[in-house]
């Protein structure tokens, strides 16, 4: 049966670096025997110029009858005036739970011949491979009551921290299964020793542990957590957190490989389909001159093919294409060492080699 992926190259960079991921997503496609219906929409600013909305009805209609969304990035310098409910990241809000994306996935990769651009020594991180999966729709950031308001003559700020069992049951479900498919050890992420939304938290996530005796499930105070990161971080496999924790710490982890142009991002719901996009933004600086790197998006699309297209080894030929491509030292400028033997390409040739490492 045939299924459905809604593409949004959004803003900036988003249509350079989209481009190339699609051609290698109908490559993998071809080669793996999946049988893709591919479709676009507008989102983000584009959306905006065109319709007056950041997220158009038809294109999270659109998004709903697809397995899987590849979106590019959102925004830039012509939309920053706009009042903040109809700016095109509200496009991004938009999808996310419209979609009910309530898992947020993002790994920290290090392939080794990028070892060198890590702020960390190159054998803490080389080959280092963890996931972090963050709590998206719930915790803090949605918390009510919230607002800001004058009691004694002196204005007050609040916010609410609230989980309840179904929603962490669920993303420590989604962090079990994805732990089982790799090195089998996760570990929760919490302050129980202070909050005790996030005691209730350890207790689900440990009540949850009991359906997985396969995986070893640990627990760690959010500041040792982020300490440990940068300490040792190949100690992690997969981290499963909250909302503000996860926030965080995936920035933490995803600063240790170096590169922004290097990290995709899946967001999931509960029945397997999902959002995929690089990390990085929409690049307004090199927009529409052939200089973005395309690897975090083509990474994004091997996400894809993995948790939503049930094609594991699609995935994986996609990111051994990606790590022949970088071991030949093909680089974009953006990962690209001051002084080495590399040959520095651009978007268009970056995805060229991609396609023939796949060959
Ligand atoms: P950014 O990620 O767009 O860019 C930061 C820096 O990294 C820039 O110098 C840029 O040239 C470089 N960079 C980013 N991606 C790159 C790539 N693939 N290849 C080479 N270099 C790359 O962040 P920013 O400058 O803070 O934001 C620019 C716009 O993007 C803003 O409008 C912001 O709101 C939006 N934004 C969107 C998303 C999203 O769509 N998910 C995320 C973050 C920022």
């Amino acid at each position: 049966m045939s299924q459905r992926i809604l593409v949004l190259p959004g803003d900036g960079i988003g249509p350079d670096v989209v481009s190339v991921a699609v051609a290698v997503l109908e490559r993998v496609a071809d080669r793996h025997g999946l049988d893709l219906v591919l479709d676009q929409a507008l989102v983000g600013g584009r959306a905006i110029d065109e319709t007056g909305s950041p997220l158009p009805p038809e294109t999270l209609e659109k998004a709903r009858a697809s397995r899987a969304v590849l979106l590019g990035a959102v925004g830039g310098p012509k939309w920053d005036d706009l009042p903040t409910l109809s700016r095109p990241e509200r496009g991004l809000l938009g999808l996310r739970s419209g979609l009910e994306l309530f898992a947020n996935l993002r790994p920290a990769t290090l392939f080794e011949p990028l070892a060198a651009a890590s702020s960390l020594k190159p054998e803490l991180v080389a080959n280092l491979d963890i996931l972090i999966v963050r709590e998206l729709t719930g915790g803090i950031y949605f918390g009510e009551p919230r607002g800001i308001e004058v009691v004694n003559n002196e204005r007050r700020g609040f916010n609410t921290y609230v989980y309840s069992e179904h929603e962490i049951d669920r993303i420590a479900r989604v962090a079990f299964d994805l732990a089982r498919k790799r090195g089998g050890r996760l570990c929760s992420v919490d302050k129980a020793n202070v909050l005790e939304v996030t005691q209730l938290w350890r207790e689900v996530v440990t009540q949850v542990g009991k359906d997985y005796p396969d995986v070893t499930l640990s627990h760690m105070y959010v500041d040792n957590a982020g300490m440990q990161l940068v300490r040792a971080p190949k100690q992690f496999d997969v981290v499963v957190t909250g909302n503000m924790f996860g926030d965080i710490l995936s920035d933490v982890a995803a600063m240790l490989t170096g590169s922004l142009g290097m990290l995709p991002s899946a967001s999931l719901a509960a029945d397997g389909s999902g959002l995929y996009e690089p990390v990085h933004g929409s690049a307004p600086d090199i927009a529409g001159q052939d200089k973005a790197n395309p690897l975090a998006t083509i990474l994004s699309v091997a996400m894809m093919c993995r948790y939503s297209l049930d094609a594991p080894a699609a995935a994986d030929a996609i990111e051994s294409a990606v790590n022949r491509v970088l071991d030949e030292g093909i680089r974009t400028q953006d990962i690209a060492p001051p002084h080495g033997d590399v040959r520095i390409v651009g978007t268009r040739a970056m995805g060229q080699a991609v396609l023939d490492a796949l060959d």
